[in-house]
């Protein structure tokens, strides 16, 4: 280790910041925000900044008269001297001293900070790469929530209250290990802290009923794991079983928790391996034995993903759940097609629907559909294709619309095939687009011939 982490405690003290530029405005503003007094010391200071509630601007070169009364310095001029004179001043008077970008001339150096307050990450690489700095903090935002701020709010506020309930610092131990990483903390991490609260005041009068089961009800996006929100990546982590179906890419299921049981439920046209009343007992089942169950689903789980009547039962049988959107198929696909589902001069509108065929005919308002200026998505619409071409065009579309169909959109297998009301049928039977395919009809898919060369997944 070549350095000390520490956390000072700076309000109220008086700190100096040497230089007037932007990086020595950065710095000013850390100071302020831990509760520092800051002196400001540049021959030419932004009038703003020199404007701020506790800052003190000197307009004038730095000298040694500066540092009285200081408790710790940053120096962040872009002249070697002065930065070389501020630190020797500073170290003969044991002041703490940081130098910008330059560690020869530092007693500390400063962290890249993760700021969710009161909880608090420093982390550094030593000034050997702040590159690596970078990317390091890109992977905390991602595991550290924003919210996370509040639950260390919420855990400050009932820590003197659990002291005194659960006097066993082992049993305590374990009960804040079950309130922090369980139900309760998906209550505070959602916002909502009244729930969190009754919960928490339930485990308290309970002590010995500290596992509850839950269900994470999580879209995982049409298939591209960079499309993942870090929420449901974060649950899928946390879970202990994962309960997926065909839509899922296998990508995803594997960033899963790798020691968390997974349980494929299928449902591929016509052949449910579960039936939706099956998988809805399932879920109750699973977290009723006490487990957080991650219910994954293709896209976002309350678009043709029966989510509804999955947190239905959920909630007729009390077990406590939550649902994060995904990006749905008809956005994400159409993105890496190239196709922008509105657009002035083409489509004022979009509409989802659904092709799948009940009782082989597609109960569909069709003089809806067959409206100009608009953009309409079919979902599950392939084995429909003749049909929705043929009714489209009778109830008034001009056979010439543009469609697309676009097989495992934003997939290694992406693969569109373009044309007409009128030509498509007859493409696709070529074609042979494999599930699951997504249908969009309008003129929006022209403008496909324009765009999608800047897209990396064009096909
Ligand atoms: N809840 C999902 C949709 C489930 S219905 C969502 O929001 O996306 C299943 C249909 O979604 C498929 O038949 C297909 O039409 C469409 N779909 C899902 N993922 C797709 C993908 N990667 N490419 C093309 N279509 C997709």
């Amino acid at each position: 280790m070549d350095y000390l982490p520490i956390f000072l405690n700076v309000k109220a003290q008086l700190c100096l910041v040497v230089g007037g530029g932007e990086v020595a405005k950065r710095k000013v503003g850390v100071l302020l925000e831990a509760g520092a007094l800051v002196r400001v010391v540049a021959p030419e200071i932004d009038h703003a900044l020199a404007k701020l509630p506790n800052v003190t601007a000197i307009e004038s070169r730095f000298d040694a008269q500066h540092l009285m009364g200081v408790t710790l310095i940053i120096a962040a001029t872009n002249d070697r001297i002065v930065n070389k004179l501020v630190s020797e001043l500073a170290r003969e008077r044991n002041i703490p001293v940081n130098v910008v970008d330059d560690p020869e001339l530092c007693s500390f150096i400063m962290p890249a900070i993760l700021d969710r307050s009161p909880l608090m990450v420093a982390f550094s690489s030593g000034g050997a790469s702040p590159v690596l700095t970078r990317i390091m903090r890109g992977k905390l935002e991602t595991i550290i929530p924003q919210n996370y701020s509040r639950l260390a709010a919420f855990a400050e506020r009932f820590r003197e209250l659990v002291k005194t309930r659960v006097t066993n610092p082992a049993k305590r131990r374990i009960f804040w290990e079950n309130t922090l990483d369980g139900v309760v903390a998906e209550k505070v991490l959602t916002g909502d802290e009244v729930s969190a609260e009754r919960m928490l005041q339930q485990m308290l009068a309970d002590e010995d009923n500290i596992q509850r089961g839950e269900v994470y009800l999580v879209g995982a996006g049409p298939g591209d794991p960079d499309l993942l929100t870090f929420r449901a990546l974060r649950l899928m982590q946390k879970a202990d079983v994962v309960v997926y179906d065909n839509l899922v890419s296998q990508p995803i299921v594997d960033m899963t928790r790798r020691d968390a049981q997974r349980i494929f439920v299928g449902k591929k046209r016509a052949d449910h391996t579960l039936r939706q009343e099956e998988i809805n007992e399932l879920l109750v089942r699973l977290a009723k034995e006490g487990k957080r169950v991650l219910r994954l689903k293709g896209g976002d789980p309350f678009i043709f993903g029966r989510g509804g009547e999955e947190i239905e039962t959920l909630a007729a049988e009390g077990i406590p759940f939550q649902v994060v959107p995904g990006i749905t198929a008809a956005s994400g696909v159409a993105s890496y097609a190239g196709i922008p589902l509105t657009h002035r001069d083409y489509a004022q509108s979009c509409m989802f629907v659904t092709g799948h065929l009940k009782d082989g005919t597609m109960n569909l308002d069709w003089d809806a559909l067959a409206r100009p200026k608009q953009t309409v998505v079919v979902y599950m619409g392939l084995h429909g294709l003749d049909t929705l071409c043929t009714e489209l065009v009778n109830h008034g579309m001009p056979d010439s619309t543009p469609i697309a169909i676009i097989q495992q959109g934003t997939t290694q297998n992406q693969r569109v095939v373009t044309g007409t009301l009128a030509t498509l049928p007859g493409l696709a039977a070529i074609e042979k687009p494999q599930a699951p395919t997504l249908i969009i009809i309008g003129g929006v898919v022209k403008l496909r011939e324009k765009l999608q060369w800047f897209h990396p997944h064009n096909s």
